[in-house]
């Protein structure tokens, strides 16, 4: 079995292997942080997608979804305070000529701290970390990294240049001309999009507070340090709910959806003991309150979704910049306002990163658990154990042979099914092999056609965890496999 440390190494090349992810245009060397989903990838992604999707816009009657523009006017970034702010503090070591991220170097120092048993000591070099970066000290931050003796891992020297503030917004131009007044941004965020949409929404919904607008869609951020597969990208997708609420109330509903979203999470057949729950100490600018849902990677606990009370900041903000009423009127109270908001923003790709983490098993399997005569006797397999409702694949048909009417009925079968779920059709090769592709691409269900179902129309299913075979009705095998992706 993989150890943790060479795992994530495993699942990245089980990616490319299994054409689920490929390094981005990689006959010219790739481009760093950016990636592009296969065949498997990409029906995963969409799966992932749309359970959020359905979780959030269907069982929440108040919560509709919008699909705003990447592209917006460059008064948005401006008036949401990501021109000016969206910015990390960057250090380059002048031997190796790498660049940093401060908190990342440090946190990484913290993490080394706690694996030795040293974590008072780790807590107190985020603390002052913390109020560093609130202070927007950066000489203090330099002194910290050379003062806790942090070396850069390619050079281990410790000759530092300054820290810098780098934004991380991409920027291109519209239109012909490329002049000043034509720049526009990537979007860093899908949140923004909803913003400047809630009046247009909550008029033509006639939503009433509280309600929620909920969006997915790519967004783009210039990250200076991303080597870590699709955990930290340049273009990736978010999955975002901005959530309008009376002001004062949203302390309950920060701790409401805190709540909901991390039933969400566990609804993904994840165990509790894999998240932990990471309040921000100091919350950014536009916050009054903040934290995380961290979930346990190969590499360690790492964020995959950011709870924030984002207060009425932004609507504040777009008024002012806009001039335009950002105003809700409520008729149970008979005022007007502008709403506070609750945001509970996801990173799809790091939510695929943690489905791939969770899922992915090396196993021996020195026993024969399958059919005599089957390559279920192999040594070992590799299986990605996906929840049935995201698996990229639902249900693969075999004929055992490609001839005797088998791949007939098998065809027959696949007409059953193939308009109702997502199903994978192959005659080449052994029982065995195909069953390990399945296995390989997490596929929770094979069929397989032999001749005792020309005898009694029955075929043998297995299923991919177990790798247990039994026989069942042909004509039962679409109902199995629906009741199980519900
Ligand atoms: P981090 O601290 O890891 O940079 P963040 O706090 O800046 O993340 P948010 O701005 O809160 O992230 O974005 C919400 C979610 O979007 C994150 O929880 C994460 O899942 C996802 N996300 C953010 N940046 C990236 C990225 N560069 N690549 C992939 N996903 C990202």
């Amino acid at each position: 079995m993989a150890t943790d440390a060479n795992k994530f190494q495993a699942i990245i090349s089980h990616c490319k292997e299994y054409g689920f992810i490929f390094p981005s245009s990689e006959i010219y060397e790739g481009l760093q942080a950016v990636y592009d989903y296969g065949q498997w990838g990409s029906e995963l992604k969409k799966n992932i997608k749309d359970y959020w999707w359905k979780s959030m816009t269907q069982q929440y009657e108040n919560i509709v979804g919008i699909d705003a523009a990447i592209f917006m006017h460059p008064t948005t970034w401006k008036a949401s305070g990501h021109v000016d702010n969206f910015n990390d503090p960057m250090i380059d070591n002048k031997d190796s000529k790498k660049r940093y991220r401060v908190d990342h170097l440090i946190e990484t120092k913290a993490e080394e701290m706690r694996n030795d048993g040293r974590n008072d000591e780790a807590d107190g070099l985020l603390d002052e970390m913390d109020k560093l970066i609130a202070k927007d000290d950066f000489d203090g931050l330099r002194q910290l990294i050379i003062n806790r003796g942090i070396k850069c891992p390619i050079s281990k020297t410790s000759n530092w240049t300054e820290v810098r503030q780098f934004n991380l917004m991409f920027s291109t131009q519209i239109g012909s001309v490329s002049d000043e007044s034509s720049e526009i941004y990537l979007r860093p965020e899908t949140a923004q999009g909803i913003f400047v949409n809630f009046l247009n929404v909550q008029k033509t919904g006639r939503l009433k507070i509280p309600f929620g607008i909920a969006q997915i869609g790519k967004a783009f951020r210039n990250e200076i340090v991303a080597r870590q597969f699709i955990f930290r990208m340049r273009e990736f997708e978010q999955m975002e709910m901005q959530f309008f609420c009376r002001p004062g109330t949203q302390k309950e509903w920060f701790e409401y959806w805190k709540g909901e979203r991390q039933k969400w999470h566990l609804s993904l057949s994840i165990p509790e003991s894999k998240f932990r729950w990471h309040p921000h100490a100091k919350p950014a600018f536009y916050a009054d309150n903040a934290g995380d849902i961290e979930y346990e990677f190969p590499f360690g606990f790492k964020e995959v979704e950011g709870i924030h009370s984002r207060t009425d900041y932004d609507l504040k903000q777009h008024q002012e910049y806009s001039k335009k009423k950002m105003q809700y009127f409520d008729s149970e109270i008979n005022q007007n306002y502008i709403p506070y908001v609750i945001e509970t923003s996801i990173g799809l790709d790091r939510t695929i990163l943690m489905m791939l983490s969770e899922a992915y098993a090396e196993e021996d399997l020195s026993l024969p658990t399958g059919q005599a005569g089957t390559a279920e006797k192999q040594d070992s397999r590799v299986v990605l154990r996906f929840p049935s409702k995201i698996a990229p694949m639902k249900l693969a048909v075999l004929p055992l042979v490609k001839k005797d009417g088998l791949p007939e009925i098998a065809r027959k079968i696949m007409d059953d099914c193939k308009s109702h779920f997502r199903c994978f059709y192959e005659e080449k090769d052994t029982i065995g092999k195909r069953y390990r592709r399945m296995d390989a691409i997490g596929t929770p269900f094979c069929v397989t056609v032999d001749q005792q179902t020309k005898t009694d129309d029955t075929v043998t299913i297995r299923y991919r965890d177990t790798m247990q075979q039994k026989r069942i009705p042909a004509n039962k095998v679409r109902e199995i496999v629906q009741q199980s992706i519900q």
